[in-house]
């Protein structure tokens, strides 16, 4: 875009100027308005302006305008699906007609006599991410709007959202501006689970919104020098907390931080702030106006990956207002009550570290999805998140005591003392459990027919390695590698790749770690990956096919990794994931193996014990293991990831929730599945593995055993009560049970199961 003439630019500055003299001018907000519109009309030579204004109900009703016949002020009314002036509220994004009449949203009010007016150029009236009106000009011939006519339109608007957001056109408590709704009575909020767990505290809304109480400024230099100096400032608190995160070790962290950086130091963001001062707006009104212009073009992409990097964006713009102003954000100010619930409309993963960790207690997000950056950080963390719960700052006061319950996807507003004690009896309950659980970390899990499990844990994150200390379990079974790829900005490096997985292995203190290559595509984006618009993103480019691909990635991530364990003198374990048929498998193989000889011949040492496995995920393979598994370059072993397995054998989206209890595991082709693979990689002497999500579940577990796996890889939170299950069962009594039951055409078989289990004492 290139820079709007000079004229432009003190054509705005004038209407703003005049219009912060209508602004100072007192009387009512009333008055004020019929004189804005009155002085816009004027201005942009306009046969019509008029400000509509949200009501309760999402309403739009008509509050000022000249042009339109006067009496249908505070008369017309119309919803947010009704007319191009709802379609402007409903979208949140501008509308320009040149002929608005044949536009199938045009809706003809008799009341307004707007017949003659051809042409329509409206743009929502937003504060705080919310529409709270539209502002429309209209003209008797058509005409062709600009975008500069919008871009004018819109910094007006942020003038009106101000007069509109004071509260004196319509009550705080209508427009739903949060706090001062009055309405105490307990109250129930349903979302949807980013983080599973328990969590009771007080409300601390997240950033309520810093007031602008200047939107326009008379010398654009000074304004200049004012953003240029907060620019400063924020870069050295970013310093600061980069410093304070790499003294607690966490690497993803450093990730997301350096990702905040590079949005910073954003060279086209800085100059569309400068531009819109050089219109005349205040440095505070010029970084709103261009976060509000950002997020209505990011609004328009369909790219989740997009979507969500612009509450990284959100984040940097709200620090820089901060600064601005001098100010502290609340998460820094120490008055935070012992046990913190935040609420926020979105949040970028670094304002999350902002918060003291040892006092937050959950996570409540209007927006968000799973694999937005902070609810990749909550889950380290272990906070609770319940995200897309919708309303959440409007219906939740600061300091009101509320639950998180991240296990139902609910949030319970001032909960009645019933509801509190029981929720605080199942969250001793579970203390009580962990206490109970600890104490199992050095037990073995043998089961009482002698049949010894080991037990690995699935890790993506530096932070979850200590858990294998905490549940003594034997090793990593699965490193998902592909987080610090997703929350950076550009493909690391192999030096920062072998840091990383140095300090894998370092943390690990010689348990063996399995690492599986880069499992990304399909709905795990990377930042620098052109935008893949599949169909069906989970049958698509993804994994390893990616990988064999683009194999300069993944000889780079293995040559990282081979580093890494040669330096320390470590086993190396690497698995590729979605391997399709036999020959991907000896392609990525192949790979390795280059990437080993290169480095010989550069003189560098290898691993001595270097093992090279595979996830078994699709179907199609399970037909060849016999040409892969334990033949010479084969696998050296194999990892059943029964999440995709499950998805791609009963043609099942894992991610949709219609279908998540459709078809069972524990069922009979699925299980017939599972026991040929476990068979043939017996018959080729190569270990196998379950690292998918069933090796967690008590009773799916104790099917595997009986079906021959020894070896299940699991989240943290699970190996506690896996040990007590296998410590309390006979295998060889399960094993003859499924026998039997696996010849019958039964849905699922879990219900057989579990009252087998019950009757016979086993710990599910
Ligand atoms: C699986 O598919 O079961 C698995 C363990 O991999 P992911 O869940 O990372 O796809
Ligand atoms: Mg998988």
């Amino acid at each position: 875009m290139t820079a709007p003439a000079e004229d432009a630019f003190s054509a705005s500055r004038r209407l703003l100027s005049r219009l912060r003299d209508v602004m100072a001018a007192g009387g009512t907000a009333q008055a004020r308005l019929d004189k804005i519109v009155q002085l816009i009309a004027a201005e942009m030579v306009a046969d019509v302006c008029s400000v509509y204004v949200m009501r309760a109900g999402e309403v739009l009703e008509l509050f000022a305008t000249v042009g339109l016949n006067p009496q249908a002020v505070h008369v017309t009314r119309m919803s947010v699906n009704e007319g191009l002036v709802g379609l402007v509220a409903a979208d949140q994004a501008p509308v320009r007609l040149s002929n608005a009449r044949n536009h199938p949203r045009f809706a003809y009010r008799p009341e307004t006599g707007e017949d003659p007016f051809q042409s329509f150029a409206g743009v929502p009236i937003l504060r705080g991410g919310r529409v709270r009106g539209v502002l429309v000009i209209q003209h008797k011939d058509r005409r062709d709007y600009t975008e500069l006519d919008t871009e004018t339109l819109q910094t007006i608007a942020m003038v009106v959202a101000e007069l509109i957001a004071a509260g004196e056109l319509v009550s705080q408590g209508e427009i739903g501006a949060g706090p001062g709704d009055g309405d105490m009575r307990p109250s129930r909020l349903a979302g949807v689970t980013m983080n599973e767990g328990i969590g009771i505290g007080l409300a601390v809304l997240h950033q309520p919104q810093i007031t602008v109480r200047e939107m326009v400024a008379e010398d654009p230099q000074v304004e200049i020098q004012r953003v240029n100096d907060a620019l400063s400032t924020m870069h050295l608190a970013l310093d600061e907390l980069e410093r304070l995160t790499a003294d607690q070790g966490d690497g993803e962290h450093l990730d997301i931080l350096e990702t905040y950086r590079m949005l910073a130091a954003d060279r086209g963001w800085t100059r569309r702030i400068h531009e819109a001062i050089l219109g005349g707006l205040s440095a505070e009104a010029a970084i709103q106006k261009v976060q509000t212009d950002t997020r209505l073009r990011i609004a328009q992409m369909t790219d989740p990956y997009i979507r969500e990097r612009m509450l990284d964006f959100e984040d940097v713009a709200q620090r820089l207002l901060y600064h601005l102003q001098g100010r502290r954000s609340e998460a820094a100010d120490g008055t935070l009550p012992d046990d913190v619930i935040l609420v926020a409309r979105s949040m970028g993963p670094a304002e999350l570290l902002d918060y003291d960790r040892s006092r937050l207690r959950g996570l409540i997000l209007e927006e968000g999805s799973p694999t937005s950056h902070v609810a990749i950080i909550a889950r380290a963390l272990g906070i609770p998140v319940i995200g897309r719960c919708e309303d959440a700052l409007s219906r939740i006061d600061p300091l009101d005591p509320l639950i998180v319950d991240g296990d139902h996807a609910q949030v319970y507003v001032r909960p009645g003392d019933e509801v509190e004690s029981g929720y605080r009896k199942t969250l001793r309950f579970r203390a009580e459990e962990r206490k109970n659980y600890a104490a199992m970390a050095s037990l073995p899990a043998i089961s009482k027919d002698g049949v010894r499990a080991t037990i690995l844990l699935n890790a993506g994150m530096l932070i979850d390695l200590a858990a294998l200390e905490e549940t003594g379990a034997a090793g990593v079974g699965l490193y998902r590698t592909e987080i610090p790829f997703m929350v950076r900005s550009q493909y690391p490096a192999v030096s920062a790749q072998t840091e990383l997985y140095g300090k894998v292995f370092d943390q690990a203190a010689g348990r063996p770690v399995t690492f599986r290559t880069l499992d990304v595509g399909g709905d795990k984006k990377l930042p620098y990956f052109p935008e893949d618009n599949a169909e069906n993103p989970a049958l698509g480019w993804r994994a390893i096919r990616m990988g064999l691909d683009r194999p300069a990635m993944l000889r780079k991530q293995l040559r990282a990794l081979l580093a890494a364990a040669s330096e320390r003198r470590a086993p190396l374990r690497i698995m590729f994931p979605m391997i399709t048929e036999a020959s991907e498998f000896f392609a990525a193989r192949a790979l390795l193996d280059r990437e080993i000889a290169r480095r010989l011949a550069d003189g560098g040492a290898v691993p001595s014990d270097i093992k090279v496995g595979m996830m078994l995920e699709v179907p199609s393979i399970i037909w060849q293991l016999p040409m892969l598994a334990g033949v010479p370059g084969g696998a050296d072993f194999i990892s059943i990831g029964t999440n995709d397995l499950m998805q791609f054998l009963y043609a099942s989206d894992r991610g949709d929730q219609r279908l998540a209890n459709r078809y069972d595991p524990l069922s009979t082709a699925m299980l017939l599945a599972l026991k040929d693979v476990v068979e043939k990689c017996e018959a080729a002497g190569v270990p196998v593995t379950v690292c998918g999500e069933m090796g967690g579940r008590p009773l799916d577990a104790m099917v595997l055993l009986a079906l021959g796996v020894r070896m299940l890889s699991m989240p943290p939170q699970a190996v506690a009560r896996i040990k007590m299950m296998v410590r309390s069962l006979d295998v060889g009594q399960v094993r003859a049970l499924m026998g039997e039951l696996m010849r019958h055409p039964h849905h699922s078989l879990r219900e057989r199961l579990r009252l087998y289990a019950l009757e016979n004492g086993i710990k599910i």
